[in-house]
């Protein structure tokens, strides 16, 4: 098996590198990350200007349980999460068999995936039709990364023994506990708003500078059988994932607004 890694907290993260420990027993890993940390870059693109990409030093730690294991390379790229993840499939790595994105420190739960740079390296897999997987975990600060890596092992393993149905996109996120608190495992649904943003406003006149936060937890319950639940019940939340933004149900009232507007745009009596 053959997997692409990425992530949008920098080939250095912490993370990553427990993704890559576990990911190597179930198959060879090519990651292929950001050269430096770009959390909340959503889809990003650089397409105005040429993406460098570099030779990377693996980890030291990986080589150091003994198990046997599959080779790991590493490429840094100095563009975004979505850059390193079409550069690693379109030339650096080419096919594989899985894209993984993570492990994030931080959950990324309903609307939130529209910002995640893990989110949005990961749709880059997604669209171009590989199983992909994208993973973080529910802290930013002390994030324990042992049951997300766990689960990812025993994902893959399961992966690489029967093969993915077409459109197999995952959002995962796991409660950053001790493994053995954690409630089991859950497929969940997108929930809707988790985080909202806060503006500070610094200095005066010319000066003034507003400084954007998410940081804002949306007040009320979140609805049973969502992403946002799960992780408040400390179950793993796995969502599946697909690309559909349009909304067919709103159509009718659309059609209604613009009943007769091609007439009037086109300088003809209604
Ligand atoms: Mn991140």
């Amino acid at each position: 098996m053959k997997i692409l890694l990425t992530n949008d907290d920098g080939i250095r993260a912490p993370g990553l590198w427990a993704a890559a420990r576990v990911l190597r027993r179930v198959g060879e890993v090519h990651v292929v990350a950001p050269e430096r940390e770009q959390s909340g870059v959503g889809t990003s693109l650089t397409l105005h200007s040429a993406v460098g990409v570099a030779p990377a030093p693996v980890d030291p730690g990986l080589g150091e349980d003994g198990e046997a294991a599959h080779p790991v390379v590493a490429y840094s790229v100095e563009g975004t999460p979505g850059d390193s993840c079409v550069v690693g499939l379109e030339s650096v790595v080419g096919p594989v068999d899985l894209v993984v994105s993570g492990i994030n420190p931080g959950s990324n739960l309903g609307w939130d995936v529209v910002v995640s740079g893990t989110v949005g390296a990961a749709i880059q897999g997604y669209v171009r039709g590989y199983p992909t997987i994208a993973i973080s975990v529910g802290a930013v600060v002390n994030p324990q990364f042992e049951g997300a890596a766990r689960l990812l092992r025993l994902l893959a393993q399961r992966l690489s023994q029967a093969p993915a149905s077409a459109g197999f996109f995952l959002n995962i996120n796991v409660p950053s506990i001790p493994v053995e608190r954690i409630a089991g495992v859950e497929v969940t649904r997108l929930g809707h708003r988790s985080y909202a943003e806060s503006v500070r406003e610094e200095g005066s006149g010319t000066d003034k500078r507003y400084r954007i936060s998410r940081n804002r937890p949306v007040p009320g319950e979140p609805h049973p059988g969502t992403d946002i639940w799960a992780l408040k019940k400390n179950l793993i939340s796995i969502t599946p994932l697909q690309i559909t933004l349009g909304h067919q149900e709103m159509m009718p009232e659309i059609e209604g607004l613009v009943s007769g507007l091609s007439a009037q745009l086109l300088g003809q009596p209604n």
